[in-house]
């Protein structure tokens, strides 16, 4: 069954044709720098790369030169339905569900929780509902995941009334990652569907770490919005809030810029100075490059911690699994994880580490109970099975 997977973001929309049935990725691209002078589409077909310059184009204009191509390509008679990923669902959404008017007025009323994502999200489902009428349409959240959090792990110890009126609570974002990541883990490594304690940790250039006990989301680094939790890459994680005004004061600027700051210009640029890019940093460090080598010691040593820190809510460790750009990629990031938490009894397979690089999936300790394993993501395959499985 072919599904269309959309995921509209503020200034890029990525697109996949996926077999749901096989998991066969039929085509995927990418339109970026939209509404510029360089907005482009950008598509890979059979290991192919190809190119359309759209200038000036945005959103629309980029999603209907996507649809051209799949109808060149022949793939759009075969299409069964539409994915969207959808970033913030806040308190309303569990789990994936079709696509009403009403389930659009939700992902509407959630804008204030995800200003930036959701705009973007509910432009998509616009589009696509124009270009595709007769299709059904399924939203899959990125928070869904994680609304099995109990209470004591997402509400901050904050006046009560900021959660009541103001919905200010723990929410968890990459929740398609963890879940795709656990659920193959737990079929790699044999583990009981109903009994198993994992760490999943998405490290790309948003990065999260998760407890997932028995399928279920326990708890999670991010909170209210993507900022909070591990060092990223612009992204500082979690930091003292009185720095905001500590630092509005002492630059003389308004406080959201401050936020402005934390959310992009720190993280792994912030502490280097040089890039949010950890190929870049980890070049940058084997030359001796002091701030590189320090902002991958901060990386490692926060995730360390955090990975730590939720083993309490599972109260015993099976496995943790690393994933997204640099959890699939660098086993020099693992392994500075995974020698901090030697304790836990993860023991590092040097040699399984360097091998598991580029889409090599495998544990990483010669240690089995409790192990660490690379297991590549699939948000995409992920969107396009729950859209099948709720429009068939
Ligand atoms: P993502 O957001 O999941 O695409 O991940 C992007 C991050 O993964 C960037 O920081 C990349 O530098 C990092 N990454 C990708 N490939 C490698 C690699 N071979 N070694 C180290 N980091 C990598």
């Amino acid at each position: 069954m072919n599904i269309l997977v959309l995921n509209c973001g503020s200034s890029s929309a990525k697109f996949a044709v996926i077999d749901a049935t096989t998991g066969d990725e039929r085509v995927s691209g990418i339109a970026q720098r939209l509404n510029s002078g360089e907005a482009s589409l950008d598509w890979k077909l059979d290991g192919h790369k190809h190119t359309r310059a759209l200038p000036g184009a945005g959103h629309d204009r980029c999603l209907r030169a996507a649809v051209e191509v799949l109808g060149e390509l022949g793939l759009l008679a075969g299409l069964a339905g539409v994915g969207h990923r959808v970033v913030h669902g806040g308190s309303r959404f569990s789990a994936s569900i079709r696509i009403t008017p009403e389930v659009v007025s939700e992902v509407e009323a959630c804008i204030p929780l995800g200003p930036l994502h959701n705009p973007p999200n509910l432009l998509g489902i616009s589009i696509a509902h124009e270009l595709f009428p007769a299709l059904p349409q399924v939203a899959v959240f990125d928070t869904a995941f994680h609304q099995t959090m109990p209470p004591r792990a997402y509400t901050y110890a904050v006046p009560h009334a900021w959660l009541e009126e103001h919905e200010v609570r723990r929410y968890g974002f990459h929740g398609t990652s963890h879940r795709f990541v656990a659920e193959a883990a737990v079929a790699a490594l044999g583990l009981d569907p109903t009994d198993h304690a994992l760490v999943t940790a998405h490290l790309g250039n948003g990065a999260s770490a998760t407890a997932v006990r028995d399928g279920r989301s326990v708890d999670t680094t991010m909170g209210l919005t993507p900022l909070e939790g591990l060092v990223m890459g612009t992204r500082s994680g979690s930091v003292d809030p009185a720095i905001i005004g500590h630092m509005a004061r002492a630059l003389d600027v308004a406080p959201t810029q401050i936020l402005d700051a934390l959310n992009k210009q720190s993280g792994l640029l912030g502490v280097s100075g040089l890039s949010n890019d950890l190929r870049t940093l980890e070049e940058a460090a084997g030359r001796g490059h002091a701030r590189a080598r320090l902002a991958i010691d901060v990386f490692s040593y926060v995730l360390a911690k955090a990975i730590a820190a939720l083993v309490v809510p599972l109260g015993r460790l099976d496995a943790v699994v690393f994933t997204g750009g640099i959890g699939e990629n660098s086993s020099l990031v693992r392994a500075q994880v995974l020698t901090q938490l030697a304790f836990l009894g993860l023991d590092l397979d040097a040699e399984a580490n360097a091998r598991c690089v580029r889409g090599v999936s495998g544990r990483i300790t010669t240690s089995t109970r409790p192990q660490a394993v690379v297991v590549p993501t699939n948000e995409e395959l992920l969107i396009a099975r729950d859209t099948a499985a709720l429009i068939s």
